[in-house]
């Protein structure tokens, strides 16, 4: 069941380039566990994405966060990295200041000095190890290929997609398949196919939200700066009595070197968004790649409500702004931080990742309910997991997720995964869009998908009556 290269079908004048049994759009992690479990499983696949590596927002967008595995391919992965040398971990003895230091994004809240672990993987090592276990599964893909399209056919009550449309080098190309998987982590495909889906742009703080514009949480650009010396920085904060680096901040403000987006107070309602996402008061980062690099944050203000999955304006400035705003950084924090004298912009992501995009309207939409009332479903594909909503003041609830938020509506042959799926806004971004659940969903449409060839069965056929994780 190796794709088929056809010489000369077309379809609406477009050369038809591959045939698979699944197509999968997006190679991020949900993409990329969907494809790799589907070709295991026997199936010829193609997938296609529009950058150069598998990992989505965790490689060519930088995030590089590693977990311990979680099961199947993604313990898998977490182990290959290892083997492979991508991951590399900080500790209390290589950065014995930053636990619990207000600069550290994830460790801020430890008890200073305290012992920590801090895993990162090295984006593009990461993504280059990604690409070749796609290649030794047999995986057919097309990197540098920008999915724009699809082709419709009527099937029953509802439609089918029968292809992809793509931009290659070569031009405009189609991809025929019989099953299509949706891995762009913006819901594209469900976009491009008319299956229903919620604007990104959730609930929102009242505090800000006072004109009835729809604001989405910020998506964020990450960039990695080489050649810090954080012992310094944190001799200086602690010497000079300033930890968030408040005094050096007003400085360079007062002198015009930080423009006024640069260093945002955090928004009040930390019930509401937890207090990571919205508004960095200081420097914002994360020990990456090996000693004395780390990556940094960027994230588009709140105020500019910028929906970068489906406006072409909002996206263009994103990418324009927030480059300026990391400049601007890294030229703050070589002139007036100690530490950073010799640092150096190492690398900015590929694009700016999106934290809420599309959220398509499945068979089944996972909501706050289904957590709060811990909901069994006989069509689960996961044993209960449990997890803290933010969103619901820090509550932890033990869950399951059905399959039926796999299938779009309208649509007969579509999968979801990752970011993509079937979920309400709160439930999704604020617990369910992490890497290893990203890969574990992706893992399950890749499995549901080979069921449905080998038993002639459309997905929403598909009697899922075991929990694969
Ligand atoms: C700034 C930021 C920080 C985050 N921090 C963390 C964190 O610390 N820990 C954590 O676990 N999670 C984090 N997340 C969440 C997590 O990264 C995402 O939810 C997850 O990557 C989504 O996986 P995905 O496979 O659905 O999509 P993505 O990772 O977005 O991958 C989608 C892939 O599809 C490709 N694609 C998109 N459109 C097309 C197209 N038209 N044609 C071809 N290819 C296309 C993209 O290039 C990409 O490779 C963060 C997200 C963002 C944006």
């Amino acid at each position: 069941m190796s794709p088929q290269n056809i010489s000369c079908p077309t379809i609406d004048g477009i050369p038809v380039i591959a045939d698979a049994d699944v197509v999968v759009i997006g190679a991020g992690p949900g993409g990329f566990a969907a494809a790799l479990r589907a070709r295991r499983e026997g199936c010829s696949v193609v997938i296609v994405e529009k950058f150069d590596m598998p990992g989505g927002v965790h490689t060519s967008g930088l995030q590089g966060a590693a977990n311990a595995g979680v099961g199947g391919i993604h313990s898998e992965l977490m182990a290959r990295l290892d083997r492979e040398g991508c991951l590399y971990t900080a500790d209390e003895k290589s950065l014995p200041d930053w636990a619990g230091n207000p600069l550290a994004h994830y460790d801020y809240y430890l008890p200073p000095g305290s012992a920590f672990q801090r895993t990162s993987f090295n984006p593009d090592g990461a993504g280059n190890v990604m690409l070749r276990m796609l290649d030794e599964a047999g995986v057919q893909a097309l990197y540098g290929a920008a999915f724009v399209d699809v082709v419709m056919a009527a099937e029953g009550d509802g439609r089918r997609i029968t292809h992809a449309i793509v931009e290659t080098v070569e031009g405009r190309r189609a991809i025929a398949g019989r099953l299509f998987v949706e891995g762009t982590g913006t819901s594209e495909v469900v976009a491009r196919a008319g299956a229903p889906f919620v604007r990104g742009g959730g609930r929102q703080p009242e505090t800000v939200a006072h004109d009835g514009q729809s604001r989405p949480v910020p998506g964020g650009l990450l960039w990695i700066m080489g050649g810090i010396d954080f012992a310094r920085t944190a001799a200086y904060q602690k010497t000079a009595d300033d930890p968030r680096l408040e005094r050096l901040i007003a400085r360079a403000r007062a002198a015009g070197d930080i423009p006024p987006e640069l260093y945002r107070p955090r928004l009040a309602d930390k019930g509401v968004y937890g207090d990571h996402y919205i508004g960095h008061p200081t420097v914002d980062m994360s020990p990456i790649q090996g000693p004395g690099t780390f990556i940094l944050w960027q994230n588009v203000p709140y105020e500019w409500a910028l929906h970068m999955d489906d406006d072409a304006e909002h996206a263009s400035r994103a990418k324009r702004e927030l480059r300026r705003l990391i400049d601007a950084e890294a030229q703050f924090l070589r002139k007036y931080v100690p530490g950073f004298e010799n640092a150096f912009i190492a690398h900015v992501g590929r694009y700016v990742g999106v934290r809420d995009g599309r959220h398509p309207l499945g068979e089944y939409v996972f909501s706050m309910d289904d957590a709060r009332e811990e909901r069994r479903f006989a069509d689960a594909v996961t044993r209960p997991m449990t997890k803290t909503f933010f969103w619901d003041a820090y509550a932890k609830y033990s869950f399951e997720v059905p399959y039926r938020c796999f299938l779009p509506r309208e649509v007969n042959n579509l999968l979801l995964t990752g970011a993509s799926l079937s979920f309400t806004f709160e439930t999704i971004f604020m617990v369910m869009r992490n890497f290893p659940w990203c890969t574990q969903t992706g893992e399950v449409a890749g499995l549901a998908a080979a069921r449905c060839i080998r038993e002639g069965v459309g997905p929403k056929q598909l009697a899922w009556t075991e929990p694969l994780f």
